[in-house]
């Protein structure tokens, strides 16, 4: 449902909102949290942008990254927040149980007007306000039209744009991936002419490793890193031992799993970590082949054709035997 009326007068009456995003956050997910953020400041009096765990510090340079407050870390603040909140905006995620725990304090405000904006397939319908996109590069993308639809063209400061951009620029694999349209681009000019400045924002993404985290690339490509030319496919795993080794900070495996793909005949590429006991996967692909599907068919995830996301209950070297045995039933997927 979008009734674009009924939500600028939910927002212009609002007093107390919250943003909420999917568990470990990224750079879209942080990135239109606090766009929307910046947006919500000029007509409700407190805004307070919640993430499941704690954000990636590699996005600490934007402009109210150290006022969000994380569920993992501040529970009882998080639940006093949603219970007071009058308008709930969830962004980047299709389904509340992206939210993990948080989901059972979002679900405890009944009263709440809720928006939802993003850009996942097969949204599920929990709110009042709806603005579901596939083909969008990004939720930031998303932000910048709900911006419009609402004529707060205005509002968009250099801030704003600065948090919309990271969005966009980490989503679309520094526009290189199908999801960049010629309207990625046209937002993007806008947030330029606002007074972004994009080679310092990169800058703060990319050229800001530890080298620690340079390290942890070389050793994952030397000897993580199993190709298997017959399904065109690579896997990269590290263990929580691996990742201890290198000191490993959150983030420090963000864009580990694009590596594979840049190798000429490699169509998926996918990247097992363990961290606390947990195993977590990460898909890409380039082309047709759906990984969206194969990560909800084995590993309760979902996400996007190109990307997506799931668990495994086995562990990490487990793992990579369970996708030795899943890749035959893709063999002529893969290949096509
Ligand atoms: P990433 O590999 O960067 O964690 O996630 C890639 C994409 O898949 C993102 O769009 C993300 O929202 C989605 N995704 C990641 N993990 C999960 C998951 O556990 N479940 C579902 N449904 N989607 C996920
Ligand atoms: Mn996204």
């Amino acid at each position: 449902m979008k009734n674009w009326r009924e939500v600028e007068s939910k927002i212009k009456n609002s007093k107390h909102a919250v943003i909420l995003s999917h568990r470990s956050p990224d750079g879209d997910s942080v990135g239109s949290s606090l766009a929307l953020y910046h947006f919500l400041k000029n007509y409700i009096s407190h805004v307070q942008v919640i993430t499941p765990d704690p954000a990636p510090k590699f996005l600490s340079c934007l402009n109210g990254f150290d006022a969000i407050a994380n569920y993992q870390e501040n529970e009882t603040l998080v639940n006093q927040e949603l219970q007071k909140a009058d308008l709930i905006c969830c962004l980047d995620f299709n389904t509340p149980s992206r939210m993990g725990e948080l989901e059972k304090a979002f679900q405890l405000n009944q009263d709440a007007y809720v928006i939802n904006i993003d850009h996942h397939q097969d949204p599920d319908d929990f709110a009042d306000f709806q603005l579901s996109e596939t083909s969008a590069s990004s939720t930031c993308q998303l932000i910048f039209d709900f911006i419009v639809g609402l004529n707060g063209r205005d509002k968009i400061s250099v801030a704003l744009g600065e948090a919309m951009y990271t969005g966009i620029v980490t989503d679309t694999g520094s526009f290189r991936f199908s999801s960049t349209s010629k309207h990625t681009h046209n937002v993007v000019a806008e947030l330029i002419e606002v007074g972004i400045n994009p080679g310092k924002i990169h800058e703060n993404i990319y050229n800001n490793f530890s080298i620690d985290r340079l390290k942890l690339l070389g050793f994952a490509l030397d000897q993580r890193f199993n190709v298997y030319e017959k399904y065109k496919a690579a896997i990269i795993y590290l263990s929580e031992q691996d990742l201890n080794q290198f000191n490993f900070q959150k983030g420090d495996t963000e864009g580990l799993v694009n590596y594979p793909l840049s190798v000429a005949n490699i169509m998926m590429s996918i990247l097992i970590t363990e961290k606390d006991g947990k195993v977590k996967m990460s898909f890409r692909s380039k082309g047709d082949f759906r990984v969206n599907e194969l990560s909800a068919k084995y590993f309760s995830g979902g996400g996007h054709f190109n990307a997506a996301g799931g668990i495994s209950d086995v562990g990490v070297l487990e793992t990579v035997k369970k996708l030795e045995g899943i890749f035959p039933e893709y063999e002529n997927e893969l290949n096509a």
